[in-house]
């Protein structure tokens, strides 16, 4: 009996009550998408929003239309979740990073680590 408590606690613990709440707004193109993060302490918050660690997407890296949005979709062997940007016109994308240790998502950039890595769209390239 003393586990099955001890588990309710961790699990009541580290779910996020969200008493302090920070609204984060980042633009994709001509769309911004609003997020709301939240923590027990502002430190919590604040924190929780660091991990939000991208920048405003001006336009496409391939055709630099602003029509972009924002995507996700899960393969289907593995069930990994992909998150990314989108270029209505052309249908390059743009995808998210995550660090699996801090929970941190990023955009991706090539080697240069400054350049967004922006990936023409492959017809032929099974989605
Ligand atoms: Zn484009």
């Amino acid at each position: 009996m003393s586990v099955n408590t001890e588990r309710l606690i961790k699990l009541s613990k580290s779910k996020k009550m969200g008493k302090i709440e920070m609204i984060i707004k980042k633009k994709f193109g001509k769309n911004s998408s609003t997020f709301v993060v939240g923590g027990d302490t502002f430190h919590d918050a604040v924190l929780e929003a660091s991990k939000l660690s991208f920048g405003d997407v001006e336009k496409c890296g391939i055709c630099a239309s602003d029509d972009l949005f924002l995507g996700a979709h899960e393969t289907k062997g593995e069930g990994f979740l992909f998150a990314y940007v989108r270029c209505s016109k052309c249908r390059a994308t743009l995808n998210f990073g995550q660090q699996k240790k801090a929970d941190v998502v990023y955009l991706r950039t090539k080697d240069d680590k400054k350049t967004l890595d922006w990936m023409k769209f492959e017809p032929n390239v099974n989605e």
